[in-house]
């Protein structure tokens, strides 16, 4: 089987991720030709764009679209292979990155080439252009906002999670071997249809009480065999799709998401929330809900990782 891995706008946890098999990694490579792997081996873009076209099985791509660049990559790497992978939520959804979203891409520059307390005074925003002797440099676009990898090219698969848990890159592994077996692909997303509430070993001692207010994780000492939400820490398991094996809730702290939403991105945390927590009957206006429950970041709680995808997308700006 032939293999490309890429990455886009990303932190580089999804590539590490890949690691978290251990040595099951070289019985699940055997076989494998990795052609193009820009975090694990010296490789250019005339590499990847000498590959012929549709020669390589599958082509992995992590990460979010937020250049020109990472475009061009992404487009490059669907003309050489066969499937193409999503892996990762900020190649599913946009991820955290894709909470830039909430402000235009000048205050994003700004902000990160010139008030980030780790620069220096008068450090200012690389110019897109810049002429050195004989040369120009040229810098990739910046783009208005991320994308999630499916907004720029047809993707086969998503493999969501921040990063994908160590089964469902097992999930993945399998598929691969399908794959190179010569079977079509049957799933279009490695992640349950329900919410990850069914696979939660805490489920059981949901009650169904009125939650009158959520707490912040840091405020309350959670009870760690009680489900969080019963305990008004705002965990959205109920909105989310199952498959990481519950794995905050097993380190007691609540789920935000990344395995993608059950519905509609950020909707229907939001409103599963509000019927949860007994205030739609009371028709509150959603503001004053908001500051009733406590909630301070409501983008960074129900879009945490879905801001691309979801409704509000940039409007908030
Ligand atoms: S999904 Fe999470 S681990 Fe993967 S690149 Fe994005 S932020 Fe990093
Ligand atoms: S709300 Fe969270 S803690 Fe409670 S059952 Fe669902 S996933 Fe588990
Ligand atoms: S519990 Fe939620 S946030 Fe944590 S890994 Fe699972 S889906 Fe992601």
């Amino acid at each position: 089987m032939k293999l490309i891995l890429n990455w886009a706008a990303s932190c580089g946890g999804c590539d590490v991720s890949i690691l978290d098999i251990g040595s099951e990694i070289l019985k699940a490579l055997e076989g494998v030709d990795i052609l193009y792997w820009p975090v694990a081996m010296d490789a250019k873009r005339e590499d990847l764009e000498a590959i012929e076209d549709g020669s390589v099985d599958v082509g992995i791509i992590n990460g979010a679209i937020r250049t020109s660049e990472q475009e061009e990559e992404a487009k490059i790497v669907r003309k050489k292979c066969k499937y193409v992978v999503a892996y990762g939520s900020c190649a599913c959804f946009g991820g955290i990155p894709g909470l830039a979203n909430l402000f235009p891409k000048e205050k994003v520059l700004k902000r990160a080439y010139v008030e980030a307390e780790s620069n220096e005074e008068g450090e200012t925003i690389p110019s897109p252009e810049i002429k050195l002797d004989d040369f120009t440099l040229t810098l990739p676009e910046f783009y208005e906002s991320v994308k999630p990898l499916d907004a720029v090219i047809d993707v086969d698969l998503f493999v969501p999670g921040c990063p994908p848990s160590i089964g469902t890159i097992k999930e993945l592994l399998d598929v691969l071997k399908l794959i190179a077996e010569g079977k079509q692909l049957e799933r279009r997303i490695l992640a349950s249809d329900k919410a990850l509430c069914y696979d939660c070993p805490r489920n059981a001692t949901k009650s169904g009480k009125r939650i009158e207010r959520l707490y912040r994780p840091h405020e309350v000492v959670a009870n760690d065999e009680k489900c969080l939400l019963e305990q008004g820490i705002l965990c959205l398991g109920f909105a989310t799709r199952g498959g990481c094996g519950a794995r905050c809730i097993n380190a007691n702290m609540p789920c935000r998401g990344c395995y993608g939403p059950v519905g509609v991105a950020g909707m229907s945390g939001i409103t599963a929330t509000a019927a949860i927590v007994g205030r739609w009957e009371d028709e509150i206006p959603p503001a004053k809900l908001i500051e009733a429950l406590n909630i301070k970041d409501v983008a960074g709680i129900f879009y945490n990782f879905t801001l691309p995808v979801g409704r509000i997308r940039n409007e908030k700006r």
